[in-house]
């Protein structure tokens, strides 16, 4: 089971970590490996052993930029990461993660078969199949299994059944980014339906299924002293409160994987306990500069459930209030911008806000894949006159860069030759200038990333 970022990102992972608990509790001999910080050729973590070495590799992709990790991990391994390049004597390459919900069509061509969605009921046929025949090529009969040599279309996302649930944690360790926290599912899926959002309901292997506050609490290890919970809608869980409140109870240290304003707002002991539970940062997300684009989004959320958030943190002496939204959303215009800056003032003078700010991105198997990103002068106008605007007041600006948002757009509606792009991008050096020359040249656009193959071909059933 490789992870195509280091140990620590890796290790945070819930999905990476279950996956392959469940492999091994059906009897395969599972080796973690991750992408090592220096220039070492990677080696597992559980024998030392060579990648190289392995038969089959199933990888874990998270987010975009994360393909070029994977090539990466291929190359250090001494295998060719292009599956063209690849002879029966290497090892055969199998993919899933969470990228597979929405776009993974770059990852193409480097793996041999992928399982889009949820894995839990597949990976064991995925991986048993292969030792039966030598090959990936049945990945395809499964749930949510696709093998791009034999099949053009990409499959619907599949969902796994409830029998499994919750996703746990086996390990936790003292160097992940969450570090010594067991992560364990509270709810899986959403029941809203926010436009931009692939865990939206509707949309393939969508819907909420809670976990039992009672069942959650069984499988927490005696020794764990923080625990996360994790979720997509986690704090729309009917009963989180009471399970906060026995986490606690218990002298734990708690965590939650996503807070929903609405929810803080109208439940005021969820911050109470959060902060009890040592949380330091309120976080929560209005994703919109404006009520106007937050309405078009159908977010929910409202200034007035935003303002309740700055008085809870004030009243629970967090030591911030942090905002997530976007901007470069389509229909955006300077009055949303102008509307975010006073708001944000507003929020400001009750206690001090840190603005998560990421550009808008559309991702495939939502109703906003057909808008295009904004293009990088814009968004980088839209930071500039942000933060002219919040000068002298208690807000801060956390904004993700507009270069490296026009490159996940570029590869979130790209197809195989985006992919290719990040093998060139990686073997020229992998500075942003290389991959904008190989996206370019791949037929991604310069104000917006244009190129969408999948449009013809490669639609998501479902
Ligand atoms: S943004 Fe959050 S609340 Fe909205 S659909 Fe996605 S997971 Fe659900």
């Amino acid at each position: 089971m490789a992870y195509p970022s280091p140990y620590k990102v890796g290790m945070s992972s819930l999905g990476y970590q279950w996956i392959a608990s469940l492999l091994s509790d059906e009897g395969f001999a599972v080796e973690r490996v991750f992408l090592p910080d220096d220039d070492r050729p990677p080696r597992t973590e559980e024998s030392g052993t060579p990648l190289g070495r392995f038969p089959l590799i199933a990888f874990s992709l998270a987010y975009e930029l994360e393909l070029a990790g994977l090539i990466q991990l291929l190359q250090r391994a001494g295998i060719p990461p292009r599956r063209a390049d690849r002879g029966p004597g290497h090892p055969k390459i199998l993919l899933g993660g969470p990228l597979t919900f929405s776009n993974p069509l770059p990852a193409t061509p480097f793996v041999d078969a992928m399982l889009c969605g949820e894995a839990e009921d597949t990976v064991s046929d995925a991986v048993g199949g292969f030792y039966d025949h030598g090959h990936l090529g049945r990945v395809g009969e499964l749930a949510g299994g696709w093998v791009p040599e034999m099949e053009e279309r990409l499959p619907a996302v599949a969902r796994a059944g409830d029998r499994r649930l919750p996703a746990r944690a086996r390990l936790w360790s003292p160097d992940a980014e969450l570090s010594n926290m067991f992560l364990i599912e509270g709810e899986r899926g959403c029941h809203r339906a926010c436009t931009f959002c692939v865990m939206r309901r509707g949309e393939p292997g969508s819907g909420m299924r809670l976990v039992t506050p009672e069942t959650v609490l069984g499988w927490v290890p005696d020794d764990a002293r923080k625990v996360g919970l994790v979720g997509a809608a986690i704090s729309d869980h009917p009963q989180l409160a009471a399970l906060l409140q026995a986490l606690v109870d218990s002298g734990r240290e708690v965590g939650v994987s996503s807070l929903r304003a609405d929810r803080i707002a109208l439940k005021p002991e969820l911050s109470r306990l959060l902060r009890l539970g040592g949380y330091q940062t309120l976080t929560v997300a209005s994703d919109a500069a404006s009520q106007r684009l937050r309405r078009t989004l159908q977010k929910g959320t409202t200034e007035a459930h935003l303002l309740a958030c700055a008085e809870a943190a004030r009243e629970h002496r967090f030591r911030l209030l942090k905002v997530y939204m976007m901007v470069g959303l389509p229909d955006e215009g300077p009055e949303d911008i102008e509307e975010l800056i006073s708001f944000t003032g507003k929020l400001a003078a009750i206690h001090p806000v840190a603005l998560g700010i990421a550009p808008f991105v559309p991702k495939r198997n939502t109703p906003m894949w057909h808008n295009r990103y904004a293009g990088i002068r814009e968004v980088e106008a839209t930071l500039k006159k942000l933060q002219r605007g919040l000068r002298g007041t208690r807000a801060e600006l956390r904004p993700t860069s507009a270069r490296w948002a026009w490159v996940e757009a570029a590869l979130a509606t790209g197809g195989a030759a985006a992919g290719e792009a990040v093998a060139q991008a990686v073997a020229a050096g992998g500075a942003y200038t290389d991959w904008r020359k190989a996206l370019l040249a791949a037929g991604a656009r310069e104000d917006a990333a244009g190129e969408r193959p999948g449009d013809a071909k490669h639609v998501a059933a479902g």
